[in-house]
């Protein structure tokens, strides 16, 4: 790390800090019920003991008080409603966030890709239209991208869009559409021109289209996964109409409007070391209490202190990372690093809370005497989507491969 905060970086830290002091203890006493810090309804969830869709509505009420104070997409421009926040202020706001153990958020997936993609790419009359809904969490938004054969390979979708007068008209499949049961629009990526695949052009002739989910041709099914929730969905469209007047940049631009909503996926993991900190430090305080012996076991405390270092060492990738963006330098590796860093860290800390809170971790959610309500059992289970969610291991390490290494191609 070789980077100072600036004067105006330290007054917008207090700034968040005032403000979280102010209005932080008075929602909580407000909305008392029991949440995991991490959890996003749109998959990126945490140990919440209840699931994230039964707390939606403590998370729109929490992101409208961060909008009251113009802290709920600090990265937005301010005729937006955000801050037009630097890269380091968007590390001070994860941080402090973090910090603070801050409620979920109602709308990640809106608040992060797809209002910053409709300011990028929408027409006056869009923005007017979407970017206060997202903002103000008034409705939910989820993100349509993946199919059954088209995942890590995402230029490989077959979702049909054929324009028909004003509309056009939707017919395939999308899947792990996360929160899309909930949803009342979904950003979605359809193919509109039906020969790019076969001719080899495969990013060329896929449009980015807004949809409104309460339309007749469409039908959501929720995934059970192996949590036993339903967080997923399964999206088919059979002749559905979407307005023409809905599709956000030039029909066949949506690669291009997809990797910039892909892209702001990374804004926000600065304060993932804090809130991993913060969960080891809570299994440590609630071992002593429910089953202090494991805290006598040399080999759980060689992993206490093995997470421990792993936790500072991925602070200080994110700082190299950040100083690497301030010089105007690239930042590989550490970006891939960092995503397999965090699914290596969630899933370890997962495994070491169930070892280290003994028998009374391993009961399922609302199981009588189950620790924390069953929440570290699901922690357990969920955090294995950490392996996939935001670019697969294998597909990381294919790009550190790549990028980083400069290792040959066969
Ligand atoms: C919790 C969760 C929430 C999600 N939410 C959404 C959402 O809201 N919207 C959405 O559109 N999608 C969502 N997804 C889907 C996610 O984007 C895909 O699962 C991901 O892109 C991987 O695609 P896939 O599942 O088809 O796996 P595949 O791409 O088929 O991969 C299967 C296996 O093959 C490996 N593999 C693939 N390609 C290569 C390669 N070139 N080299 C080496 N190995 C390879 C992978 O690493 C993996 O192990 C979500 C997924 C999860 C887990």
């Amino acid at each position: 790390m070789d980077f100072a905060y600036t004067a105006e970086d330290e007054a917008f830290r207090q700034e968040l800090v005032e403000w979280l002091d102010e209005n932080l203890p008075k929602f909580l006493t407000e909305w008392s019920e029991e949440e995991s810090p991490e959890g996003e309804a749109d998959g990126t969830g945490g140990a919440g003991s209840g699931g994230v869709l039964s707390q939606m509505e403590r998370r729109r009420a929490w992101q409208r008080k961060l909008n009251e104070g113009r802290w709920a997409a600090i990265s937005w421009p301010a005729e937006w409603g955000g801050r037009d926040a630097t890269v380091t202020q968007n590390v001070i706001y994860s941080e402090t966030m973090a910090r603070y153990r801050t409620p979920g958020i109602y709308n990640a997936n809106g608040l992060w890709q797809i209002g910053p993609m409709i300011i990028r790419w929408g027409t006056d009359e869009q923005k007017q239209r979407w970017v206060p809904n997202i903002l103000n969490a008034d409705d939910h938004w989820c993100q349509g991208f993946s199919e059954p054969e088209a995942g890590s390979d995402l230029a490989n979708l077959r979702t049909m869009a054929v324009l028909d007068g004003d509309d056009y008209v939707l017919n395939g499949q999308k899947t792990w559409t996360s929160s899309a049961h909930i949803a009342k629009w979904g950003l979605f990526l359809v193919r509109s021109d039906p020969t790019a695949i076969e001719e080899k052009r495969k990013h060329e002739g896929i449009t980015a289209l807004i949809v409104d989910l309460d339309v007749p041709g469409i039908t959501v099914r929720p995934i059970r996964d192996l949590t036993g929730e339903e967080m997923f969905c399964e999206v088919f469209f059979d002749d559905a109409r979407v307005p023409a007047s809905y599709r956000l940049g030039g029909e066949g631009e949506g690669w291009q409007v997809a990797m910039g909503t892909l892209g702001s996926e990374r804004v926000g993991t600065a304060g993932l070391a804090i809130g991993m900190r913060a969960d080891l430090d809570a299994m440590v305080n609630l071992a002593r209490s429910v089953n202090p012996a494991a805290l006598d076991d040399p080999s759980l405390r060689a992993r206490i202190a093995e997470a421990h270092i792993r936790i500072e060492y991925t602070k200080l990738l994110n700082y190299r990372a950040l100083s690497k963006i301030l010089r105007n330098e690239k930042n590989w590796p550490e970006v891939p690093l960092a995503k397999l860093q965090w699914s290596y860290l969630a899933q370890t800390l997962a495994e070491l809370a169930v070892d280290l809170l003994g028998p009374q971790a391993l009961p399922s959610k609302g199981a009588p005497g189950a620790v924390d309500g069953g929440a570290w059992n699901r922690l357990y289970v969920f955090q294995r989507y950490t392996s996939i969610g935001a670019g697969t291991t294998e597909v990381q390490k294919n790009i550190i491969a790549d990028k980083a290494l400069k290792m040959p191609r066969r």
